[in-house]
């Protein structure tokens, strides 16, 4: 008998842990997702599976899409936003409020401001992890609904002859940290602008410079030539010790209607969203803005991660 192993009970944590074989599957069950959405068909493949969202940070689309994916696949879920309602106020540890949830439900999703600390809970939970941010560390599945974006948008292939430009808040974007490590291993080439003192971590431009051509622009135009994919990113003003440092970078860099013609007649304009001011109104018309259509693939790519990890769509068969 054949026993399908591979995504069934896996946490999604680190981009680190997955393998192009791995996206491969992953983005064949999106698709099958976004067919699912496109035509308002019934699901009940996740029927009497429930999932709790435990969200220590704010979130809009994160976990009002792992809900909505939940729900389209005939699931259920929880949503614990304000820790101040929870045992969490009362003084108990992250380990044992994930232990507890564990006994209740089927898949947790968890966003925490520490970085490093749902990986290292990962361990106080018999069900699947989901991290939906981990402070300035991860945010492993943006980074899978931005490559699958990537690909949808563009229709080509991840490798050496894309151009991928990152810029914003290279040092606390979260979402940076984790698709730039991702399209590394597709060896894409990455550019970067960033405001002075918000640039990529130096451990990070190693790890990428070791795998991928990396290059690093002086001015916004010169960046967004090039580019096959434009990734504008927010400060992340939650992160700044002193308010003074982030009012001095706010509003530093905007993409505008007059950027964009400095832009690719094909390329897309991407960002993980919320935007505060780093990009003007009037380009959301452009057919290059990509940014809403990112959140429907999003929708997708959760679908199809709840429905891996809750062992509904194995790729992999074992022949023990
Ligand atoms: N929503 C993304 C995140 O949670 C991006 C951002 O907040 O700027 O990291």
């Amino acid at each position: 008998m054949s026993e399908h192993k591979y995504w069934k009970g896996r946490n999604i944590l680190r981009v680190d842990q997955f393998t192009k074989a791995d996206l491969d599957w992953l983005f064949a069950v999106t698709r099958e997702m976004l067919f699912i959405v496109d035509n308002k068909l019934p699901n009940t493949l996740l029927q009497g599976y429930c999932m709790t969202t435990l969200f220590y940070e704010p979130s809009t689309r994160t976990s009002s899409s792992f809900c909505s994916a939940m729900e389209r696949l005939g699931g259920s879920h929880h949503q614990i936003n304000g820790v101040k309602y929870s045992s969490v106020a009362k003084g108990e540890s992250v380990h044992d409020t994930v232990r507890t949830l564990a006994e209740l439900f089927d898949v947790i999703v968890m966003r925490h401001p520490e970085q490093g600390i749902i990986p290292n809970v990962a361990e106080a939970s018999r069900v699947p992890l989901i991290s939906g941010g981990d402070g300035i560390g991860e945010h492993p599945t943006q980074a899978l609904l931005d490559v699958y974006t990537i690909l949808r948008e563009l229709e080509r292939p991840l490798n050496p002859d894309l151009h991928v430009v990152m810029i914003g808040d290279l040092k606390y974007g979260r979402t940076i940290h984790s698709l730039s490590r991702l399209l590394a291993m597709y060896e894409v080439p990455l550019g970067f602008y960033a405001p002075d003192s918000l640039d990529l971590p130096e451990a990070l431009s190693a790890e990428l410079a070791a795998q991928t051509k990396i290059a690093h622009y002086a001015s916004i135009e010169d960046a967004i030539k090039e580019a096959d994919v434009f990734y504008v990113t927010r400060i992340q003003r939650e992160r700044f010790v002193n308010p003074a440092d982030y009012d001095q970078l706010k509003g530093s860099y905007q993409v505008t209607s007059e950027l964009m013609k400095h832009a690719k007649p094909k390329m897309a304009l991407m960002h993980p969203l919320p935007r505060v001011d780093e990009i003007e109104r009037t380009v959301d018309t452009d057919s290059r803005a990509a940014y809403f259509r990112q959140i429907r693939y999003g929708l997708a790519v959760r679908m199809a991660l709840l429905a891996l990890v809750l062992g509904k769509r194995e790729p992999y068969v074992s022949l023990a």
